[in-house]
């Protein structure tokens, strides 16, 4: 169980695509993220790609049943997350919630996001 992060309150969320329902699951405890500067190489937990020292990345940690934890995540994911994602998300699983959704993204839903992110998406679908 890797536990699931909230999507922050106040930030503009233009699409619903995918809501998880989180009720199954217990909610983390002591849940932060921040966006930080990577200071050396890290692994993006969504995408597994490295995260280059400069680059800015998403920091989330909490505990989730007892265990603390964290996850890294690269601002291009964190992008598309935030972007497809409604409330709560899986830890570990955005690429796999999307590529669920798969057919049922249109060129249209692609135009929110920037160069980068509709590469990732291309290349990771
Ligand atoms: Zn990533």
């Amino acid at each position: 169980m890797q536990g699931f992060g909230i999507i922050g309150k106040g930030k503009i969320m233009d699409c619903s695509c995918i809501d998880i329902d989180s009720s199954d699951y217990p909610g983390p405890k002591l849940f932060k993220e921040k966006i930080v500067k990577a200071r050396k190489q890290h692994k993006c937990s969504e995408c597994d790609a490295d995260i280059q020292p400069g680059e800015r990345y998403e920091n989330a940690s909490g505990v989730w049943d007892g265990e603390f934890s964290t996850h890294k995540t690269c601002s291009i994911c964190c992008e598309i997350r935030n972007a497809l994602f409604c409330g709560t998300y899986m830890f570990g699983e955005v690429w796999e919630e999307i590529r669920q959704l798969g057919d049922e993204l249109t060129l249209e839903d692609l135009e929110i996001f920037s160069k980068e992110a509709q590469v990732k998406i291309c290349e990771m679908l």
